[in-house]
């Protein structure tokens, strides 16, 4: 009997859905934005209307032939079976190799762990070394992940502001001004997303002398946009001696070699941290696909100066590049910024603020989000997903018959704005 009473009160607790089991964490956590609108723009693609999507960082290359056939060999040789945890031996060997070829980083293969792609390994670095309430300094705008992965990992995010006046950039000045007894870790992404902006030698060497005098914070150096950098030369804020032991860098496959799909991301650490997000990695995962980890080896093989495919590849993105922000500063409140790196432009939008369509009113950089996809079917994300309201991104990495087509419908839509 008592058995039945408890269940009573427990189903009136629940009500009649599972919200009940739902965990604080989870729902406190918000959705991936970029995510979200290429399933909106997925659903209204599956009712057969035409939404050009620029809402997705994705290259809409194929992935290179060569690297196709060492996957096609991969699976004719049998990989098939669990894989080791941290990544194949010879795959970090190659990202060891990798590092000394592109970046003149000397690190031991023990240092490297193989992930689900760089998300992956983001979230393998928060579990491995937040505590709770650990602070992690994040430059605003950030890439819609940060936040949410130190919140899962029971951390606190930290914002630094930029400003589109000042080129999105933060001096090392910013980042000292946060720095709490209570941070642990700085991430950041160069070339960024969403903002394209890449930090130089110089500033990274003025950031590096901050943290020289901070042992106890981790610097978490995301480069995956390494291989779509339009200025000179991609930087490594590993190259400071100084700081070194405490720089984690994060890079992948996803972009630079267009494998978003094949899930390869990779860290480099010192070797007690690349040891403990192994130990992480084996419960939660186990290893990484066995032929998309052979098809990585044969990628990083090449040298990126002399591949073909990949020089291709970032020459389309430059012209797209150049095509949008010309085409797009010819709108009339659309101001873009000057990106010199990754697939995005990330323009500010605050003179359509207020300006209505019909009954619509245009009231922040989501609303302005919404009225283009709803009337010139083109998907964008809100600069406020990136933690900079007022702005928009757009993704160029998609054909140029669909950036041109994009720019006309956006600019009918807006001029439509009263
Ligand atoms: N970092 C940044 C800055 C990104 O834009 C992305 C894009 N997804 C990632 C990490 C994650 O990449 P991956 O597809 O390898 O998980
Ligand atoms: N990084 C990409 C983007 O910013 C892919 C989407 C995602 O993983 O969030 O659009």
């Amino acid at each position: 009997m008592m058995e039945i009473k408890s269940f009573t009160n427990f189903e009136k607790k629940m009500g009649t859905t599972t919200d009940y089991f739902i965990s604080q964490r989870a729902a406190e956590l918000n959705e991936s934005a970029t995510l979200a609108m290429s399933q909106k723009t997925r659903e209204l693609k599956s009712k057969g209307i035409d939404v050009i999507n620029l809402s997705i960082g994705e290259p809409d290359f194929f992935v290179p032939n060569f690297i196709k056939e060492a996957a096609k060999q991969a699976i004719d040789d049998n990989y098939s079976f669990y894989p080791p945890v941290p990544g194949y031996p010879e795959l970090r060997q190659m990202i060891a190799l990798k590092l000394r070829r592109d970046n003149h980083l000397d690190y031991d293969p023990s240092q490297i762990v193989v992930s689900n792609g760089a998300k992956h390994v983001i979230a393998n670095i928060f579990l491995t070394i937040l505590n709770k309430g650990d602070e992690v300094l994040i430059p605003i705008p950030y890439w819609v992940s940060y936040p949410p992965l130190v919140q899962i990992a029971d951390g606190k995010p930290v914002y630094i502001k930029s400003d589109f006046n000042k080129d999105f950039k933060i001096t090392a000045e910013d980042i000292e001004r946060h720095i709490t007894p209570k941070t642990k870790a700085f991430i950041f992404s160069s070339p960024n997303n969403p903002s394209g902006k890449v930090y130089s030698y110089e500033e990274l060497k003025e950031w590096a002398s901050v943290f020289a005098k901070h042992p106890e914070i981790l610097i978490i150096s995301d480069e995956i946009y390494e291989l779509i950098n339009f200025t000179k030369e991609h930087h490594s804020i590993a190259e400071f001696e100084e700081i070194r032991d405490r720089v984690i860098i994060v890079n992948g496959l996803s972009k630079g070699f267009a494998m978003t799909g094949w899930r390869v991301g990779y860290s480099v650490s010192s070797k007690t941290i690349a040891k403990t997000i192994e130990k992480i990695q084996g419960q939660m995962t186990g290893g990484i696909n066995d032929i998309a980890q052979m098809a990585a080896l044969k990628a990083l093989s090449v040298d990126p100066e002399d591949c073909h495919e990949l020089i291709e590849m970032k020459e389309s993105f430059r012209k797209r590049r150049n095509f949008m922000l010309k085409a797009l500063s010819e709108i009339p409140g659309i101001k873009p910024n000057n990106p010199e790196g990754a697939f995005y432009i990330f323009p500010e939008i605050s003179d359509l603020i207020g300006k209505k369509f019909e009954d619509f009113v245009i009231n922040n950089d989501d609303d302005l989000c919404m009225y283009l996809l709803n009337n010139a079917n083109v998907a964008l994300t809100s600069g406020s997903s990136f933690g900079y309201p007022g702005c928009i991104r757009l993704s160029y990495a998609t054909s140029m018959l669909q950036l041109e087509k994009a720019v006309e419908r956006i600019k009918k839509a807006i001029s439509q704005l009263q």
